[in-house]
């Protein structure tokens, strides 16, 4: 029996790159087809578009059945849709591809052969350059791995995409966590398996805007540390260490300066000075704490990762035409 290889799409407003996408996978899936004998079935997420996303992949799923989608309820996040569609996918494989084409659908014949090979459970990409990015936010990125690397346990591959091939195995594993607040680069890495690294120059879009905002990319950077790392946790610890020593060293200058010099009244600047940093360390390892319980709290009502309001993923005798459920 021939293999079957799903390919996972998360789309947010992306009707102006999708034609050129559907385009490309479609040959990309004849010569696998011919290849190696693969099925191909592609699964979109529409991550509550407000343009004509959901129009197309109706449209397209209309046309063959082996384009599927499932469409949000509202915009839930590019995590939620990986996830989202890692749940609906049957695959024997799962390949994930962003819809800009800045992840060249032309790799997969070398990452299923690798997969092949049967040496490797997954076949990961990253890219060598982050030309066409602004500079100061590959400095940001670069700082952000190097970081984590040093506080987290998972391994994180700086310039890492999220352009892989899995196999099933790896992805039911990747569903077996449960957890909320999902990082998707951590949890690769959290749950292991063996993995080929192939490395390619960065694309740019082929069309429309990128959908990372600095700051969003910001606060999904501190989603990462707090999700893959308690190390923020023992900083309140390790301030409290070093200041008690700071503090043990200047009563004995203290001591020893009032025995020689006697004992002159002066310091309110420098008394400002500890009082000021001292409460801001503590407003910060506070602000620490307050993060990590904001985590907790949110895990514990375990609400639904995304909510679903239109799917077409089962293959209908007719036509493809959506369930509209
Ligand atoms: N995306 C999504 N939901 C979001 C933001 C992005 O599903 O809230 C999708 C987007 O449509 C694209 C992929 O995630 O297919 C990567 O987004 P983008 O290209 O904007 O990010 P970049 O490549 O600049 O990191
Ligand atoms: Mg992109």
């Amino acid at each position: 029996m021939s293999k079957l290889l799903t390919i996972i799409v998360p789309c947010y407003n992306e009707e102006e790159s999708l034609p050129f996408f559907h385009q490309r996978i479609l040959q990309v899936a004849v010569q696998l087809k011919v290849k190696y004998q693969l099925e191909m079935e592609c699964l979109f997420i529409d991550d509550g578009s407000t343009d004509t996303t959901l129009t197309l992949l109706r449209r397209f799923a209309q046309e063959s059945p082996q384009m599927k989608y499932v469409s949000f309820s509202r915009n839930f996040g590019k995590e939620a849709a990986i996830y989202a569609d890692l749940e609906h996918s049957k695959g024997d494989y799962v390949a994930m591809l962003d819809a800009d084409l800045q992840d060249p659908p032309e790799l997969l014949e070398e990452m299923y052969r690798l997969i092949l090979s049967g040496e490797y459970d997954c076949v990961a990409t990253r890219r060598v350059t982050r030309k066409g990015e602004p500079p100061i936010r590959s400095f940001f990125a670069r700082l952000f791995y190097r970081l984590m690397n040093k506080i987290s346990q998972v391994d994180m591959v700086d310039g890492a995409r999220d352009y892989r091939l899995m196999t099933r195995q790896m992805v039911d594993s990747i569903l077996s966590l449960k957890e909320y607040s999902r990082f998707s680069k951590g949890i690769f890495g959290w749950v292991g398996y063996r993995t080929k690294w192939l490395e390619y120059e960065n694309v740019e879009r082929v069309a429309g805007e990128t959908k990372w905002s600095f700051w969003k990319l910001f606060r999904y950077s501190i989603d990462g540390i707090v999700a893959f790392s308690t190390f923020p946790l023992d900083l309140a610890a390790i301030f409290g260490v070093l200041f008690c020593i700071a503090a043990f060293i200047y009563l004995i200058v203290l001591f020893v300066r009032t025995l020689a010099f006697g004992n002159p009244v002066s310091g309110y600047p420098s008394l400002m000075c500890v009082i000021l940093f001292l409460g801001g360390i503590q407003l910060l390892t506070i602000g620490i704490l307050g993060k990590y319980l904001a985590k907790t709290y949110l895990e514990t009502k375990r609400r639904p990762i995304y909510i679903a309001k239109e799917t077409a993923t089962e293959q209908n005798e007719n036509d493809g035409q959506a369930d509209h459920s």
